[in-house]
């Protein structure tokens, strides 16, 4: 990546392990000038990689028009500087209030996906979200807290589909999220995951539970922020006895990779 003018990177840190940041992302700390991030959840090893004389600054404790201020005031400074958000910068980051800020100073932005925290859940836990025949959907949502939630997007109306759900922002209201599950018509004994700072080294704890008891479980647990809650008929199929296969790798199924062979050659 050449850049010519100054630019204010939106880099996703991934969901605590600095190891899985992007590349890029991981380049573009290297190179950074200013470098301004989400303290609270983002891991200050990340700034491992940054030069020498690269001013860091903990976001904790600034409201947005203090961000925003900062990083209009670097870049008009600084080449490089560098926004470091947690998980992947589109999912509940506030992404757009601090673009639209830089677009009106006309400063160059770019964005750099990272690893969301729903992914790195799923994977502490050796999770698929999707399964051939019992789910081919995830969504990605919260329950409503401060922020109101659109019309038809209460989580009783979202459950209905009984897919998988990632609940964001939500480890406090596990009564709620019961009541708003078993109102979609799900069971009491539905498996539930929940996943305290996954993936941050020392530090993640694995919670599994059902439907009725995952809150006692978290509060013997003590865990009360940075969790993630995985609700979805997948979860556990490590340990199932039959499982669907994908298609994707059914002998029988073609692809643009690989054509599929006659059923003879499938069967002895
Ligand atoms: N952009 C982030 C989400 C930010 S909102 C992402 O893509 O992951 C903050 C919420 O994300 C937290 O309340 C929690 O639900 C979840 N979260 C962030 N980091 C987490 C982690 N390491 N483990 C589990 N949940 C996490």
């Amino acid at each position: 990546m050449t850049e010519s003018s100054n630019k204010v990177w939106f880099v996703g840190a991934g969901p605590g392990d600095p190891e899985l940041m992007t590349v890029r992302g991981q380049k573009l700390i290297s190179q950074a000038d200013a470098i301004l991030f989400a303290g609270s959840l983002v891991s200050e090893a990340a700034m491992r990689w940054a030069k020498p004389g690269c001013e860091i600054q903990d976001s904790k404790g600034m409201d947005l028009d203090a961000i925003n201020g900062w990083l209009i005031e670097r870049a008009r400074q600084f080449p490089t500087v560098v926004r470091l958000q947690t998980g992947d910068p589109g999912l509940y980051g506030a992404l757009i209030e601090m673009v639209q800020a830089l677009d009106k100073e006309s400063i160059e932005i770019g964005v750099v996906p990272g690893v969301s925290s729903a992914m790195a859940s799923a994977a502490a836990g050796v999770e698929s979200l999707t399964l051939p025949e019992i789910t081919q959907t995830v969504i990605l949502t919260r329950m409503q807290g401060r922020t109101p939630m659109p019309e038809g997007e209460s989580l009783a109306e979202l459950a209905q589909h009984h897919c998988t759900l990632c609940l964001f922002l939500s480890i406090t209201l596990l009564k709620k999220v019961q009541s708003e599950l078993y109102a979609a018509g799900w069971n009491e004994d539905a498996p539930v995951l929940v996943v305290y700072k996954a993936s941050w080294p020392g530090e993640e704890k694995i919670i599994r539970g059902t439907l009725a008891d995952i809150r006692e479980k978290c509060r013997a647990e003590k865990i009360n922020a940075q969790a993630m809650i995985i609700i979805s008929p997948t979860l556990g199929a490590r340990h199932w006895s039959e499982l669907k296969k994908s298609k994707l790798y059914d002998k029988t199924f073609s692809h643009r990779f690989r054509k599929a062979v006659t059923i003879d050659e499938v069967l002895p």
